[in-house]
């Protein structure tokens, strides 16, 4: 990243949940520092060097990329939850309900991660899949190893993703071979993870410890006390859990923690929830953790796909009613537990959920649009991430994380055919519902080109 990037053509971003802007012929300038200093709309190419011709540094200076008819810059897909360690286990157990699925696929399969060699593959091959696939930031669940979870932090800090990743803290109601052994190994562990991650990222620029409790099943109530606490001593670390996701799950949670009369409230009385939370699912909201989540802020990862396809429940969670009261929102592949790795796939899948959400409210929560789901993949997920002043779309002053989409892939694709009287909202479309990692031609972050 030593040079000053320009691109011209066709950019397509968020403004908000239901505004997306289509800019033809839009310029985009990019500093040494990656950071976006100019967005300017409707520059005709002829006029192109003109514009750039008053401005440092001089124009063989840039770095020029010029995007042909059917290409367009997109922002970098946020994904808000992954499990890193399922990486290697995607599409198994299908049919199995949730616990069941943890306790003979999950496990067995996360606690190979005690090995740091195969921690390092399977990382090295998970980071690359998800930045093939557009993924700029990712929130990952590590394993419950300390040493694993570093190495998934040196990766991502190497290969260039923007990242959240946590050491998956776990206690209980989990198999002997895979579980914390004691509440102060679990949280030394944590410590120690924070330390590695503040050593190699000093500022938090790319990578953050994200605290993980797996969920409340997993853990004693001294280790979300002790989690709550480090919370507490460190107003800059996110926090991630799992938030009202199936029944199974939700039924064993009471019976754990009798004094509780649901999630929100369990969670908020260890510190746990705060601005920095990321929940994932949250299909079953009452009105009254409706109105906590609004209030404290919390962010929420939908993720259709597990939602729809790890058994025990048909969860649609209540994406609309979200807007509606600007609770912030975004997408999670939450790759393990589904069909896809991919947030174009949890784009489709969102707008299938939200399909069964209008049929479920008798036709109160209308379906979701392709500009809301996009919004949902972008610049939401950076809201829930805390990351909108940075990422998320292409405002001046944030940083470049963006992808350059192209209808025309070197390897042949399957996304539709484009057509001559196609508009570029129309491409758009037919990207964002048949395209896939083929069509997705280079990705950046901070300005740097980050895809082989
Ligand atoms: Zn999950």
């Amino acid at each position: 990243m030593t040079s000053s990037q320009v691109f011209h053509g066709t950019v397509i971003h968020s403004l908000g949940p239901d505004q997306l802007e289509v800019i033809e012929n839009g310029l985009i300038i990019i500093g040494p520092d990656g950071a976006i200093s100019d967005l300017a709309k409707s520059i005709p190419r002829e006029l192109f060097q003109q514009h750039l011709s008053s401005r440092k540094p001089a124009i063989e200076d840039y770095e020029i990329h010029y995007l042909e008819r059917g290409d367009f810059l997109i922002p970098g897909f946020v994904d808000t939850h992954n499990h890193a360690p399922q990486w290697a286990q995607r599409g198994l157990g299908q049919s199995m309900h949730i616990l069941d699925w943890l306790d003979k696929v999950t496990f067995p399969n996360e606690a190979r991660f005690r090995d740091p060699e195969y921690a390092r593959r399977v990382y090295s091959s998970c980071v690359d899949g998800f930045l093939q696939q557009g993924v700029t930031t990712a929130s990952y669940y590590g394993s419950m190893h300390a040493e694993a979870t570093k190495i998934l932090a040196d990766l991502c800090l190497e290969k260039g993703q923007r990242a959240f990743v946590g050491k998956c803290n776990m206690n209980r109601n989990a198999p002997d071979y895979y579980r914390d052994a004691t509440v102060e190994s679990s949280l030394k562990d944590t410590e120690d993870c924070i330390a590695h991650i503040r050593a190699i990222d000093p500022e938090g620029h790319f990578i953050k410890h994200v605290l993980t409790p797996r969920f409340a099943i997993t853990c004693e109530d001294a280790l979300l006390a002790g989690l709550g606490e480090i919370a507490k001593a460190n107003p800059d670390l996110p926090i991630q859990t799992h938030f009202n996701e199936a029944e199974q799950e939700m039924s064993f949670t009471k019976t754990l923690f009798p004094s509780f009369e649901n999630e929100a409230d369990l969670y908020e009385h260890f510190g746990l929830l705060t601005k920095r939370s990321i929940l994932a699912h949250c299909c079953y909201m009452s009105e009254y953790e409706l109105e906590r989540v609004k209030d404290i802020e919390c962010g929420v990862a939908h993720c259709p796909i597990s939602n729809m396809t790890v058994g025990g429940g048909f969860m649609a969670a209540p994406v609309r009613e979200f807007l509606r009261r600007d609770i912030r929102v975004g997408l999670g592949t939450d790759s393990g537990g589904g069909f896809s790795s991919s947030i174009l796939d949890a784009m489709r899948q969102a707008l299938v959920a939200s399909n069964a959400r209008e049929v479920m409210s008798q036709g109160q929560d209308k379906v979701l649009s392709i500009a809301e789901v996009f919004y949902l993949a972008t610049l939401g997920g950076a809201r829930v991430c805390c990351l909108e002043d940075r990422v998320g779309n292409f405002a001046v002053g944030k940083e470049f994380d963006a992808l350059i989409v192209s209808s025309k892939s070197r390897r042949p694709g399957v996304m539709t055919m484009v057509e001559g009287e196609d508009t570029p909202q129309t491409i758009f479309e037919k990207f964002i519902m048949t395209g896939d990692d083929r069509n997705i031609k280079q990705v950046f972050v901070r300005g740097r080109s980050v895809k082989d």
